[in-house]
């Protein structure tokens, strides 16, 4: 018998979903790990990203919560209200996340989370080699009946001539512009093209220092709330980070400049004047702030998506994080759930019978992780969707009944038509253990996959017979 510490895991990418699968891997005491980035180095995108204690839970088992945490903010409520007049529309009490779930929900730094994944990689230094300025170019073979025996992909250093690689798992976390995912799809014969939401972000950072002098925003900056200001089409998040040193707000509007000049940008510099034209009705507070973002570092993010795939694996080559399931950023889990992804593939893989030697056996195995990821993640994505279409209701019957809700809402328990605010999903999503429930649930999910490949295998016999 094999041992399985002793499988070749290729990662393609090194952004969320890249970093956590490779850490969980050699946390799983697996010694040869390879990470794959394009970029020459993490390049750390400035902004803030919310850590839900689904993700917490695994960040603490993985032993870099503590300093993630240090500087993060200890989020006590949300806040709902009306763009144009700042009036609260609902005010979500979560006094009781960290008793409840055993980890607070917290908001920090993106340099922070990627930057704490990534030293708890480097402390595996002996397990995962990181080879940056490298791109995938080709998966060449997939490892599988019908796409090749092996495991052969190339990747192509910056200055140096292209390479082909052999491994026995292949796990592409490379993003909503995955190689890997139009690659598969080719080799499955299945087309699914990305999809333009039609909506783009301002991702904004203002200083304590920038905030200090405006008491109003001193006390937003000073608070342990989230909160969302809402208007037709458009919405704005915001909370501290950093310690409160740092105000984030994260816009989400119609998509005009990227839709004006398609192609494969995904952030552009935006125009100051334009951004405060396009939150022009916005309150007096909303416009105080937007008007603190220096001349020349607006910059607008293009969000785009991705209908659920027929498959995320194919033999023994699997997709990860945005690569399989781009998300729109309503219910703040995108991160979360890519590095869910990596927690639950290096549970299933550590456990394949064998410990490896059997190549059917690993494909299986990366079957039951898109088993145990797929419906959840899909439900997710939706119910992103289906927020920012509540969230972005123009004057009608359906927003007079969204904001009923919402009034309904400040009574404690009543579902929140702002999904990322709403008891009920926030305990659908915060009690989540993936480590756990990939545990409880492989070998059964294993053990269904081999009956039916066992079945089909049969049939085919007979009527070859
Ligand atoms: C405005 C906004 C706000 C958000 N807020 C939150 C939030 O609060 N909480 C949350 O959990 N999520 C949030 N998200 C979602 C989250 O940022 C993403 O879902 C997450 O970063 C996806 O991680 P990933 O590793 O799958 O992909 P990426 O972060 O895109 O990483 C892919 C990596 O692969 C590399 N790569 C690409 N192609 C190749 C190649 N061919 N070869 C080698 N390397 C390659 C890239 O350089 C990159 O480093 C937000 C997203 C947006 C847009």
């Amino acid at each position: 018998m094999s041992d399985y510490r002793d499988l070749r895991i290729s990662v393609i990418g090194a952004g969320m979903g890249g970093l956590a699968t490779a850490l969980a891997f050699a946390k799983k005491g697996f010694r040869h790990v390879t990470v794959y980035e394009t970029a020459s180095n993490l390049g750390f995108v400035g902004a803030g990203i919310q850590l839900a204690p689904n993700l917490a839970r695994i960040l603490d088992r993985w032993g870099c919560w503590e300093t993630i945490s240090a500087e993060a903010t200890n989020i006590k409520s949300s806040s709902i209200r009306e763009g144009s007049t700042d009036r609260e529309l609902a005010h979500v009490l979560m006094p009781d996340i960290a008793e409840k779930y055993g980890y607070p929900h917290s908001t920090g730094h993106r340099a922070s989370l990627a930057g704490g994944l990534y030293e708890a990689c480097q402390r595996e230094s002996e397990r995962i080699t990181f080879r940056f300025s490298t791109s995938l170019v080709s998966v060449d073979s997939w490892g599988a009946p019908g796409h090749g025996d092996t495991t052969l992909f190339t990747v192509k250093p910056r200055h140096g001539e292209p390479e082909q690689v052999e491994t026995d798992v292949l796990l592409a976390a490379d993003g909503i512009k995955s190689v890997a995912r139009t690659a598969l799809l080719r080799a499955l014969d299945i087309s699914a093209e990305v999809e333009d939401t039609g909506q783009a972000a301002y991702r904004i950072m203002l200083t304590r220092s920038e905030m200090e002098h405006d008491p109003e925003m001193l006390a937003l900056l000073d608070a342990d709330c989230a909160l969302r200001w809402i208007g037709e089409k458009r919405h704005i998040v915001a909370y501290p980070i950093s310690n409160k040193t740092i105000y984030n707000l994260s816009t989400c509007q119609p998509d005009v400049n990227f839709a004006i000049a398609p192609g494969a940008t995904y952030t552009t510099r935006g125009s100051k004047e334009q951004m405060l034209k396009v939150y022009g009705d916005f309150c007096p507070l909303v416009q105080r702030m937007l008007n603190l973002v220096p001349e020349g570092e607006v910059c607008e993010w293009k969000l785009r998506s991705h209908g659920p795939l027929a498959s995320w694996t194919i033999g023994s080559v699997a997709l990860v994080g945005d690569a399989c399931h781009p998300t729109l950023p309503h219910l703040a889990q995108g991160a979360t759930m890519a590095i869910e992804d990596g927690a639950t593939l290096a549970e299933c893989v550590a456990r394949v019978p064998g410990g490896g030697a059997d190549r059917a056996a690993i494909a299986r195995a990366l079957k039951v992780y898109e088993l145990l990821r797929k419906d959840r993640t899909t439900m997710m994505v939706d119910l992103a969707a289906f927020s920012g279409r509540a969230l972005h209701l123009g004057e009608g019957k359906a927003k007079e009944e969204r904001d009923r809700q919402f009034a309904e809402a400040k009574e404690k328990g009543k579902p929140v038509p702002d999904k990322w605010a709403s008891p009920e999903v926030q305990d659908m999503l915060y009690s989540y253990d993936c480590v756990k429930e990939a545990g409880d649930k492989f070998e059964e999910l294993f053990a269904g996959l081999e009956k039916n490949q066992a079945a089909a295998t049969a049939t085919t016999n007979g009527v070859h017979a």
